[in-house]
């Protein structure tokens, strides 16, 4: 039997170049590989064209699809007479270097062009592999950029200005528990946080909507916290005067009364002026006050507002707050009464005393964009995504922090939706 570099150097009359030479059709169809050695073809320096290299790749590609085999081919070639060195020329016995080295070839000066094949290299059983072409590589990133360009056109455009969810929430504690609303059921409260009213992301026809679908749930209490202004500086065509967004809020309707916090974005703009606008409209905001709310049932319930911690900034990112927790826990009178407490950022959350059954929050929007697995990358919130989003329960009681409905820093939502909260409790 003949070696392959023995059949190397025999040279085959052709008609065409490359592998379509008759030497190498019996090998087309899959079958147990033997080495096939010896196909040579010299190509004349008038008949190499760009055509040729082509014919080539199609021939390649009809032999790994139909046969399933690889086939292995040396290639050689001469420019100008002067042969490539020989190591380099085993580099490329390789059928994935095949594309690289026909464009490599230019088509002038004229080139001497041989190749021959050596045999076919039988592939197992199984899925043929698909090699990575330049075409399919293009193909791939374009898709990735399609996809790329759909899920960002769906988190600027679609999530934060068209998507509204309710996220539903049980809670429990021995202080909340008996608790009943006017028809028999557990207390239902309705939580809205962080509109950030503005054109286009927030404008007065989203704020009326999210009213009457929080209204149509009919729940026994609602209460507001914080954040009405725009939290966005750029990407804003409008803000919403306060005027208006504070009269939308005036249609909130639930039996026990609508109540509000503040947030650090109405302090950044004028905290005193938007307090006054929600108290024109019937709104009391409770900032470091309780007050007892009765239920039908006869019990009582503390609700209790926390000033903004991040009311006033200093400078370099550092912030003095208007919060007074003890001065507020001083108003609770009575130990068997249950306390919700409301505060617009989370993170008072560890301080929180155990005397209060449940706190509401809003302030981190959920990060604004959770990714799958890796969850929100950026929370505003010393603690990370601790208190990111939902319910929290540490030893000193619990907390629900909303996503609130609207955008700031960048008017992007991603898997968190603009969220109405509703809590039944009982
Ligand atoms: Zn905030």
């Amino acid at each position: 039997m003949r070696s392959n570099d023995e059949c190397l150097g025999e040279s085959l009359p052709s008609r065409r170049p490359g592998i379509r030479n008759q030497q190498h059709q019996p090998c087309l169809p899959a079958r147990p590989i033997v080495p096939r050695v010896g196909a040579k073809v010299v190509t004349s320096p008038k008949r190499f064209t760009r055509e040729t290299q082509r014919d080539n790749h199609l021939n390649i590609a009809r032999m790994r699809r139909d046969s399933c085999s690889l086939p292995l081919l040396a290639w050689q070639c001469r420019i100008q007479n002067q042969q490539l060195a020989r190591d380099r020329w085993h580099s490329r016995t390789r059928e994935l270097n095949f594309h690289a080295i026909t464009h490599q070839i230019p088509t002038w000066p004229p080139a001497i062009f041989e190749h021959r094949a050596i045999g076919f290299i039988h592939r197992p059983p199984g899925p043929c592999v698909q090699l990575i072409t330049r075409r399919s590589l293009l193909k791939t990133l374009a898709g990735g950029a399609l996809i790329a360009g759909a899920l960002g056109s769906y988190a600027f455009a679609v999530e934060p200005r068209f998507r509204l969810a309710v996220s539903r929430y049980r809670v429990t504690t021995a202080r909340l528990k008996g608790l009943k609303s006017a028809g028999g059921g557990p207390l239902r409260v309705a939580v809205l946080a962080d509109f950030h009213a503005c054109e286009p992301w927030m404008p007065m026809s989203r704020i009326n909507h999210i009213v009457a679908t929080t209204n149509a749930m009919k729940p026994d209490l609602t209460v507001l916290l914080g954040d009405y202004v725009a939290g966005l500086k750029r990407f804003r065509s409008a803000i919403v005067p306060m005027r208006q967004w504070s009269s939308a809020l005036a249609d909130l309707e639930a039996p026990l009364g609508v109540h509000a916090i503040l947030g650090n974005h109405d302090w950044w703009v004028d905290g005193p002026i938007v307090r006054e606008h929600l108290e024109r409209v019937g709104i009391p905001v409770l900032e470091n006050r309780a007050i007892q709310l009765g239920l039908p049932s006869g019990k009582r319930l503390w609700l209790a507002g926390l000033g903004d911690q991040l009311a006033i900034p200093l400078g370099r990112g550092r912030f003095r707050g208007v919060d007074d927790l003890a001065g507020t826990m001083e108003q609770i009178k009575d130990e068997h009464n249950p306390v919700i407490m409301l505060a617009h950022e989370p993170d008072i959350f560890p301080k929180m005393p155990s005397r209060v059954d449940l706190t509401l929050s809003g302030h981190t929007h959920g990060g604004q964009v959770r990714l799958p697995l890796m969850g929100p990358p950026i929370v505003p919130s010393r603690y990370g995504q601790r208190y990111a989003h939902g319910h929290v329960s540490e030893d000193n009681g619990q907390m629900i922090v909303s996503g609130g409905l609207g955008c700031s820093m960048l008017p992007v939502r991603f898997g968190v939706p603009p969220e109405i909260v509703m809590i039944e409790m009982g």
